[in-house]
């Protein structure tokens, strides 16, 4: 906190911390393919932490299930009643598709064995976005959206973005 331009360090430096701290272990990532059954049972969803998990440092599991339970309000709004839940599922399987693919490409720097040739593509696609981000507000603007769910994926591709990733050293101005 010291190392931001900001008071913040000076604020948080004078208040007492308040419950005890616990500490949390269960970081892994976990998706079910709920939605690739042939038979799935009638009247029964599967929603929120239920069908995919997040590695809470990524912050992404309140709003993917609100994403979710806004999916389910629609669905259930427009009467599709027919073959409603798998429907629903699949649905839930592509909104999640994506905060997924952040999470778990965050954690494969984890990882001893070497990850395929499309991680290692998007690992390093990201990594420049980061390198940027200090020396760029739009890029820290967009990536912000993107982590916060309020943009697609495609912002990141921008021809903007692509430009400055592509034609310009990491973290240069
Ligand atoms: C340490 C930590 C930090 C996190 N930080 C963030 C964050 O910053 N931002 C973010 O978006 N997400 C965060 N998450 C993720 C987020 O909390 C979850 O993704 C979200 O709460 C999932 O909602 P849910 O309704 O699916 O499950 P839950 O919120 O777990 O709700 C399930 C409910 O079902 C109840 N239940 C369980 N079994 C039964 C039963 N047999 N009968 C009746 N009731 C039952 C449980 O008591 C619970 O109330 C964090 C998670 C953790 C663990």
């Amino acid at each position: 906190m010291k190392s931001l331009r900001s008071d913040l360090a000076t604020t948080v430096s004078a208040l007492p911390p308040l419950p005890d701290i616990h500490r949390y272990a269960r970081t892994a990532n976990h998706r079910r393919h709920y939605h690739r059954l042939r038979h799935w049972p009638p009247g029964l969803i599967a929603i929120g932490d239920a069908v995919c998990v997040f590695n809470p440092v990524y912050a992404q599991g309140m709003t993917v299930a609100a994403l979710e339970a806004l999916a389910l309000r629609n669905l259930l709004r427009h009467r599709h009643r027919r073959n409603f839940t798998t429907r629903f599922q699949h649905h839930q399987a592509r909104l999640t598709a994506w905060p997924w693919l952040l999470a778990t490409i965050g954690d494969t720097g984890w990882h001893t064995e070497q990850p395929a040739i499309t991680t290692r593509l998007a690992q390093w696609y990201l990594n420049r976005w980061r390198h940027h981000i200090p020396h760029d507000p739009t890029m820290f603007r967009h990536f912000a959206q993107l982590t916060n769910m309020l943009s697609g994926p495609t912002i990141l591709f921008r021809p903007r973005h692509l430009a400055r990733i592509l034609l310009t050293g990491p973290g240069s101005d």
